[in-house]
């Protein structure tokens, strides 16, 4: 076994994801359906609006230390690791394309 971190590409519903995501900076969490605080990791659902959480990403700020995910491996291999940054884009699009259909 040679088992290793690699980013990989897969099509996303981006609306799937904001509803079980949960999002993790240095110090906590955040639903981000909800935007309830979440302090433990190991969280499966949100103790606030009951959304079960399949996807988890981090803030830019986590993930400047290289060995991150190494040193977290076993605590969220339940969870879909998905770039923070990628998804943030992505929802900023959305939002930007909703506020155009209704200006018409
Ligand atoms: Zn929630």
């Amino acid at each position: 076994m040679n088992k290793h971190f690699i980013r990989a590409w897969k099509e996303f519903d981006v609306d799937d994801i904001k509803s079980h995501l949960l999002v993790f900076g240095l110090k906590s969490g955040i639903c981000e359906n909800c935007n309830n605080i979440i302090n433990d990791i190991t969280t499966k659902a949100c103790p606030v609006c009951a959304n079960e959480f399949r996807y988890i990403a981090f803030r830019p700020e986590v993930t400047q230390d290289s060995s991150f995910y190494a040193k977290l491996k076993d605590k969220f291999s339940a969870f879909i690791a998905i770039e923070y940054n990628d998804y943030k884009k992505l929802v900023a699009k959305s939002k930007a394309f909703d506020i155009f259909k209704k200006e018409k």
